[in-house]
């Protein structure tokens, strides 16, 4: 049997209403604060992720799915890799598409994703080669932390949405690139008697970008890890200002969070602002939610005009797993169907088709079979299919135009003519959004 290749999965129908929320919260969420939607395409010229990421990153160094396309007889094959993330095509497409041109001074350009993204790691709970990131990017000609606490007030009323609760956002700054010169230095050299006790891929690390190996994930490089020199302690003026100022803002918008001088973020563009946020007790190991920070300078490196920029993404994944359990099991019941038709006799039968193209042409979610069975089988499989009401039609049904409709969680059952079935099930609450539309 041929089966899914490593690290990759289905979504089964079971799980979808969780990760249609998670969307639905997320579109409404950028909706709310003015960003709009941009798709970019999977697979990108390899040379982007490399400048764009950075040679030093775990990602680019040997996570990538990189291939060379079939070559030409005018031209050699080219290198292609799937997409690791999406911060650099959507920069990209900033320039491409000349997206700055047309902006007054001042003016922000606030753009969301949602897709697939693919890195070769190795597979466990939490962390696929094939995983969902949902991301936003602010871009212009402004770096003012208030952007980047608006940012975090966002994606703490859409974390209050889904009822994600016990998260921890952690933040830091990295500094800019300049004064960072300094620090990389004093950092290579306390790292630099104790690199026998690290790992080859911080090895690496120390030799393409020091600052990279607080990213390992090594259990045994962490006490070294421990003992070095943080960025936070040699920021410039400047970061440092700005660091202040969003913590401010945070405190201003009411917003907790804990300063980590270790966390780094595992992309070279960053400057300034990152952070995490951290998730609850349901995800396990793997249990950032989501990363973000700035990346000044990251247009430049793509050969753009200098902008300014903050984004983050959000695995989809890790969001689904961290839905709490009864928030989950109410989002699958509220997916259920309206209603489910048992008829009983060839007669039946045809109005029950009838019946139910009227009753979808109202909006009504309505699934039947088509044999003709007896009552129990058919009540049976009513139940099965989890809808709300079954709709009961047999020869009685047909003469008189009332029907049984039986709720199949109560186990009531009424006496109705078809308009009366269609106004109760469309006036009350049929789906999740409908309750949601209501409050
Ligand atoms: P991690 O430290 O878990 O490897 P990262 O630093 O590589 O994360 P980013 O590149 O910043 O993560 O991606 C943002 C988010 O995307 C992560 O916080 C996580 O929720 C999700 N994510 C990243 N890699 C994977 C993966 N392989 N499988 C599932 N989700 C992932
Ligand atoms: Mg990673």
């Amino acid at each position: 049997m041929i089966q899914t290749v490593r690290g990759t999965r289905d979504i089964l129908p079971e799980d979808m209403p969780l990760w249609r929320r998670v969307e639905d919260v997320a579109r409404e969420s950028f909706r709310r604060y003015g960003y709009r939607e941009i798709r970019t395409p999977i697979f990108e010229k390899t040379e982007l992720f490399a400048r764009g990421v950075g040679e030093a990153t775990d990602i680019v160094h040997k996570e990538m799915y990189t291939f060379v396309d079939r070559a030409r007889a005018d031209s050699e094959g080219e290198s292609l890799t799937l997409r690791p993330e999406n911060t650099a095509p959507v920069v990209r497409a900033y320039i491409q598409h000349k997206i700055f041109a047309d902006k007054s001074p001042g003016e922000l350009t606030k753009l969301y994703y949602s897709g697939p993204m693919f890195r070769r790691e190795r597979p466990q709970a939490g962390r696929y080669r094939q995983f969902y990131q949902i991301g936003a990017e602010v871009m212009g000609s402004s770096d003012d932390p208030a952007i980047e606490a608006e940012v975090i007030e966002m994606l703490d009323w859409f974390l209050k949405e889904l009822k994600i609760t016990n998260t921890t956002l952690l933040i830091n700054s990295v500094g800019d690139p300049a004064s960072r010169a300094a620090y990389l230095e004093k950092l290579r050299e306390a790292i630099r008697p104790k690199l026998d006790k690290l790992c080859a891929d911080c090895h690496h690390r120390y030799e393409a970008n020091a600052l990279r190996v607080f990213d390992c994930k090594v259990e045994s490089c962490q006490p070294v890890i421990a003992t070095l020199p943080v960025i936070t302690d040699s920021l410039d003026e400047a970061s440092l200002e700005h660091f202040e100022k969003f913590k401010a803002h945070l405190d201003a918008r009411g917003v907790a969070y804990t300063v980590n001088p270790r966390m780094v973020r595992g992309l070279d563009y960053y400057t300034r602002t990152a952070f995490e946020i951290v998730g609850n007790d349901k995800l396990g190991a793997q249990n950032t939610l989501v990363g973000g920070g700035r990346y000044d300078g990251l247009s430049e490196t793509l050969g753009g005009p200098p902008i300014k920029g903050f984004g983050f993404a959000f695995g989809l994944d890790r969001m689904v797993m961290a839905l709490p359990d009864d928030e989950a099991e109410r989002l699958r019941a509220a997916d259920a169907l309206d209603l489910f038709v048992v008829f009983l006799g060839a007669a039946a039968r045809d109005r029950a088709f009838e019946d139910a193209r009227k009753l979808r042409e109202a909006g009504v979610a309505v699934a039947m079979e088509f044999e003709d069975r007896k009552m129990k089988k058919a009540m049976a499989a009513a139940d099965k299919s989890r809808a709300r009401f079954a709709l009961i039609i047999g020869e009685n049904e047909v003469a008189s135009g009332k029907y049984g409709l039986k709720n199949l969680a109560s186990g009531e059952q009424e006496s109705l003519s078809l308009d009366e079935i269609i106004v109760k099930i469309a006036t009350e609450p049929r789906s999740h959004r409908d309750k949601e539309k209501e409050r």
